[in-house]
């Protein structure tokens, strides 16, 4: 079925799950040769990094660790209002290679943020890995080393991407249709 309802939109398939795996396998490749005789720890960004995180670290022959990081909005004091706040991360990343793994940046900002973040530990390296990347979004410059994808300006669900809570157990991706 290529045309899905999804809540109240439409949307149709734009990257089948072949292509995924495809794309997937080519990016674990990179990490695979980059990392060799390394122990990074991927750090996934919940929660749409799900789908991700397991089928790349299916295709990682190196030594790997995994954790889990979401940003959670808090309600601050009444001068700072809502801000995010970092969660999750139990272990120290300090010396260690850190490979932040996401879903999608699309302006970048919370890449940024995470980045700005986690570099404040001292980890040996940060690189980002992100399935989907939208180029012509980009508020501000974030350095995607491994991106499966590059994808024009449109709203997408499936392989972990959710509308509103649904349609994150999609194997294949869609698109909005407008
Ligand atoms: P950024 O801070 O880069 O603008 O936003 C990144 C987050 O926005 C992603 O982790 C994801 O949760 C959400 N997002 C951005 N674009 C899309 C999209 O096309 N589909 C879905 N489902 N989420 C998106």
């Amino acid at each position: 079925m290529s045309r899905i309802k999804v809540h109240d939109r439409e949307f149709v398939k734009s990257i089948s799950c072949e292509e995924i795996a495809a794309e997937v396998k080519k990016v674990a490749d990179r990490i695979n040769k980059d990392y060799a005789g390394k122990r990074p720890l991927l750090l996934g960004v919940l929660n749409g990094c799900f789908m991700f995180v397991s089928d790349l670290m299916k295709n990682l022959e190196i030594e790997c660790e995994v954790s889990f990081v979401k940003f959670s909005s808090y309600q601050g004091s009444e001068t700072t209002g809502k801000v995010k706040k970092l969660i999750g991360l139990s272990e120290s990343i300090e010396g260690r290679d850190i490979i932040v793994v996401e879903d999608i940046v699309d302006t970048g900002l919370t890449m940024h943020k995470m980045l700005e973040t986690l570099a404040e530990s001292n980890p040996a390296s940060l690189e980002i890995a992100s399935l989907f990347v939208k180029p012509s979004r980009l508020q501000v410059s974030v350095d995607v080393k491994y991106s499966a994808f590059e994808i024009p300006d449109r709203f997408i669900v499936g392989y972990g991407l959710d509308y509103d809570g649904l349609g994150r157990n999609l194997p294949d991706v869609y698109d909005v249709v407008e």
